[in-house]
């Protein structure tokens, strides 16, 4: 089921240590990034205003990575090591969120997740606004 959108959904890491509320967009515009970090991380992810994603619980276990530039904060749970969401380098007034962490959403219903080309055509690294993308993954389910 695709989840209703525009509304409060909840979510969390896997142990639960982490637990926040969410306002998604409208258009979910699921999507990748391939950049060095993502790449290895794999997750799929949805982009809100900052202001649309409150941690409801357990912020103190929350640890921020980052890297390069150190702009982007990566959010995951010390505990689980889940990713929940990240601070955006290329738009500090919004984050990523984990789309598998928000209950009621099933990233196998997405289909077609678009990567970012966030390794060889970020925006901050070109001078070019707007996102460039490497591709497309597509999720078949058997
Ligand atoms: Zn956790």
């Amino acid at each position: 089921m695709m989840a209703d959108t525009g509304q409060e959904h909840t979510g969390s890491c896997h142990c639960g240590s982490v637990k926040f509320a969410a306002k998604l967009p409208d258009d979910l515009a699921p999507h990748r990034c391939n950049c060095s970090m993502c790449e290895k991380k794999s997750t799929v992810v949805i982009d809100l205003p900052k202001g649309d994603l409150t941690v409801t619980s357990g912020e103190d276990t929350l640890s921020a990575y980052s890297f390069g530039t150190g702009v982007a904060k990566h959010w995951f749970c010390s505990n689980c090591g889940i990713q929940v969401y990240q601070n955006l380098r290329s738009d500090p007034h919004l984050v990523s969120v984990n789309a598998a962490c928000i209950e009621g959403l099933d990233i196998w219903d997405f289909e077609e997740i678009p990567v970012v080309d966030g390794r060889y055509r970020h925006p901050k690294d070109t001078g070019t606004p707007g996102r460039k993308y490497i591709g497309v993954q597509k999720l078949v389910r058997e």
